[in-house]
């Protein structure tokens, strides 16, 4: 779980996935409303759910090591983990996989991944696999709003 002792906690960003989680429900509950009122309500919880359901997204590779940038959600480490767990093992970290920071990206820190040669680790989602994904979730949700106003 997080705590101010993970590898989350010591480097400040245990809001995202907290708020990830938030916007990822509620954009859920938006839908639940457009499914099962759509039309008594309108178009609104698709309008209010699109935005939060791509913030749920993106959210999660906002947590960067701040001495290798690793990008920790797109990490081999938490790719290996089935998706249900993938939070919990970023919030359990000890340690960045790839660098072994603590969080606090000191000096020491950053001495001993320079003298290790600087490794990094190939990103999976590219700029370009991440549009995709993006267009893909408000493609889906913008023919889901056709789909209940022409029922
Ligand atoms: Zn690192």
């Amino acid at each position: 779980m997080n705590t101010p002792d993970s590898w989350l906690g010591r480097s400040h960003q245990a809001w995202i996935p907290k708020w990830s989680l938030i916007l990822g429900w509620s954009g859920t509950g938006a839908l639940v409303v457009e499914l099962v009122a759509a039309r008594t309500v309108g178009v609104w919880p698709i309008a209010i759910a699109t935005p939060m359901l791509v913030a749920a997204f993106v959210l999660p590779f906002l947590i960067r090591c701040r001495i290798c940038g690793l990008r920790v959600h797109d990490s081999a480490t938490v790719r290996r983990t089935p998706v249900w767990r993938q939070s919990a093992v970023i919030e359990s970290l000890e340690a960045c996989p790839v660098c072994e920071d603590d969080g606090r990206a000191t000096a020491e820190s950053r001495a001993r991944w320079i003298k290790a040669g600087c490794p990094r680790e190939r990103a999976y989602w590219s700029p370009l696999r991440l549009a995709i994904a993006i267009l893909a979730i408000t493609g889906m949700l913008t023919m889901l709003s056709f789909i209940r106003w022409r029922v």
